[in-house]
């Protein structure tokens, strides 16, 4: 085990029962680890014409550089594959919470890769060096939960296990992933897996990672502790007094507004988006009841995707209002949407692609075009982006957003997070509200630091933009390569004394005193740049065409942003020129403005303007 490192990828082709390793040293060099070591081992192992549910595709489980060391929210992995996120296949990836990433280097391991196709279900148990494939015919058709059971009461509770579904069996096309602690992941992966037959991943480990510097890295933690020393209070709709409590992610050392509950003895989340996925719009403001916490068991049950079910529910029942629908023909009772009956008929038909269900499995964008045009003029009051995701960081009111949904596969919610948390932030302060401290000056110097030029903090215009977009692409690529949680990363406030903008060197400090690698702010986001070029590269090969497919979907053009559209400034409000607050309602994206913003952004990431493609 090196500094940091466990030094081995795991790679096992279920053709062939074939298990080897290889040295991870190859990869991290120059790709970290997360999202970098996976996009390498992709570009590396899968060929061009591979689809998603084809063997040759390969799931790649990942952890990184921070995992294994308490206090800097930094157990966070990732999985990696060609997933149809969308109506098109293309590279996908999902960040998780909880421990497996963690124990899976506590076993010896940097990467998992897992090739080839099961001659029938099956499950691999990584036991530090003991690897095997054991039968799973006795798991295949049970829930996540029923899999984590099973597998506890035969082999122990100290086993870490990702599962899946009865979705990504039926290669629902917006199946996830379970693993313990509740930690789910989205972008399709889950179908990838059921693709292989290959029920769950049972990991157990006890190789702890030392760190270079452990001085450096202890003195780096308290600061960070002193930086965020109270949590910003987020709108926490789904804590429910009495009912749920804050519970920090395994390792996390930090905390956020995270919260669990516990249901008939077993533990269960409630956060974000998992909480949101049965809530109407018009009912944001109601802490989430039993039917919302039902809702999220059950998504993550079968293993469907929350971010889309939170945008397929209200679309359903808008095309059921505009008589686009009816309960006959789709055998939902849409008249009771909110119930338990109707969650429980819609997630189990999805999953199950029993009747219309198995229209819906398809995705609502490819759903609402089989319906037809009625049902697709609705897609734009719920759907943000290709991967069918719920509308939430709207591009017509954060204009960097633009550019952040525009290259991506699927909706980029670790970029998006970072303009719309600092929004967030300002709007408190703004609004005067009693934790509100974050100043328009604050704004502003946090996007010099942060973003290369204080005019990216003013919303109302799209000058400064593309450079800021680069900039937190750049940073994002080389946080999810670390793995950091995008909650607290990147550190862009802070609650010094006197002033309130964060401090962009803390990655590159964690990751030299961990690793031992001297790597300093610009060295970090270089190597976020290259991750980045590489992930361009993969989806180029793929038939992404460049500028072409660089879009937003087309309404953003068209219809104008309304109230309630973005959940956090029902009036549409952002901050524009002298730090005014300025209502971007009726807001529409202007094709021109756009396509110069494309154009500088190639022009500062060093491609061909015209194509969209990499100068060589
Ligand atoms: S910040 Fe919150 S979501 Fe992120 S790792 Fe910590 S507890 Fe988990």
């Amino acid at each position: 085990m090196k500094y940091g490192y466990a030094g081995n990828i795991l790679k096992i082709d279920l053709s062939k029962n074939h298990i080897i390793k290889l040295p991870s040293e190859n990869y991290t060099e120059k790709f970290l680890g997360g999202r970098g070591l996976a996009a390498k081992l992709f570009w590396d192992l899968v060929p061009s014409y591979a689809k998603a549910y084809d063997p040759e595709n390969c799931f790649i489980c990942v952890n990184g550089p921070t995992a294994g060391f308490n206090g800097f929210a930094g157990n966070r992995w990732q999985v990696c594959a060609k997933a149809p996120a969308g109506k098109t296949e293309a590279f996908s990836y999902a960040n998780f919470g909880g421990r497996w990433g963690t124990i899976l280097k506590y076993a010896g391991y940097d990467g998992l890769v897992v090739q080839g196709k099961a001659a029938q279900p099956v499950y691999i148990l990584i036991d530090n060096e003991k690897v095997e494939i054991r039968n799973a015919s006795s798991l295949w058709s049970k829930s996540t939960f029923e899999v984590c059971d099973l597998l506890k009461a035969e082999l122990g509770k100290k086993i870490s296990i990702l599962t899946i579904g009865q979705a990504a069996e039926n290669l629902v096309s917006f199946a996830s992933l379970l693993a313990d602690d509740g930690a789910s992941g989205s972008g399709g992966l889950g179908g990838v897996m059921g693709s292989k037959l290959l029920k769950a991943i049972v990991v157990t480990g006890n190789n702890r990672p030392e760190a270079a510097h452990p001085e450096e890295l202890q003195n780096l933690a308290a600061r960070i502790k002193q930086m965020r020393k109270r949590t910003y209070s987020v709108a926490t709709p789904w804590a429910v007094p009495g009912v749920t409590k804050p519970h920090i992610c395994y390792g996390c050392g930090l905390g956020c507004a995270r919260q669990t509950y516990i249901y008939k003895g077993k533990r269960y989340k409630s956060f974000c988006q998992a909480a949101g996925v049965y809530v109407q719009p018009e009912e944001h403001k109601i802490p989430p009841g039993e039917n919302q916490r039902l809702a999220t068991r059950l998504c993550d049950g079968y293993g469907l995707d929350a971010s889309v079910m939170m945008a397929m529910i209200p679309w359903l029942k808008a095309c059921y209002q505009e008589g686009l629908l009816d309960e006959q023909k789709t055998g939902l009772p849409l008249s009771k949407i909110g119930s338990a009956e109707f969650i429980e008929k819609l997630t189990r038909k999805i999953a199950c692609r029993e009747g219309f269900g198995d229209i819906l499995a398809k995705g609502t964008i490819e759903a609402a075009e089989l319906i037809g045009e009625g049902a697709k003029a609705l897609l734009s009051r719920f759907v943000a982006a290709k991967g069918n995701e719920t509308k939430d960081y709207d591009p017509r009111l954060i204009p960097i957003s633009v550019l952040l949904y525009a290259t991506e596969p699927r909706r980029p919610i670790q970029q998006l997070h970072e303009p719309s948390m600092l929004l967030m932030m300002w709007l408190k302060w703004m609004r005067g509200d009693e934790d509100g401290f974050f100043t328009s000056n604050d704004f502003r110097k946090a996007a010099e630091l942060f973003w290369g030029d204080p005019i990216a903090a003013d919303f109302t215009t799209y000058k400064g933009k593309p450079l800021a977009a680069k900039k937190i692409q750049d940073r994002t690529y080389a946080k999810e390569s670390m793995v950091l949680c995008d909650f607290k990363w990147p550190m862009t406030w802070a609650f010094y004394p006197g002033g309130h903008v964060g401090d962009p060197t803390l990655e590159s400090r964690i990751f030299s005193a961990i690793t031992g690698k001297d790597v300093d702010e610009d060295g970090l986001n270089r190597i976020g740049e290259r991750i980045f070029n590489l992930q361009r590269a993969i989806l180029l090969r793929q038939g992404w065409q460049g500028r072409q497919d660089d879009r937003v979907l087309d309404y953003y053009y068209r219809e104008p942003l309304n109230e309630n559209d973005v959940y956090f400034t029902p009036e549409c409000e952002v901050m524009g020129l002298y730090g005014k607050a300025t209502s971007l309602m009726g807001a529409t994206l202007k094709e021109a403005a756009v396509e110069n913003m494309k154009t500088e952004y190639y022009e500062l990431r060093g491609w061909d303007a015209e194509s969209g493609w990499r100068k060589i």
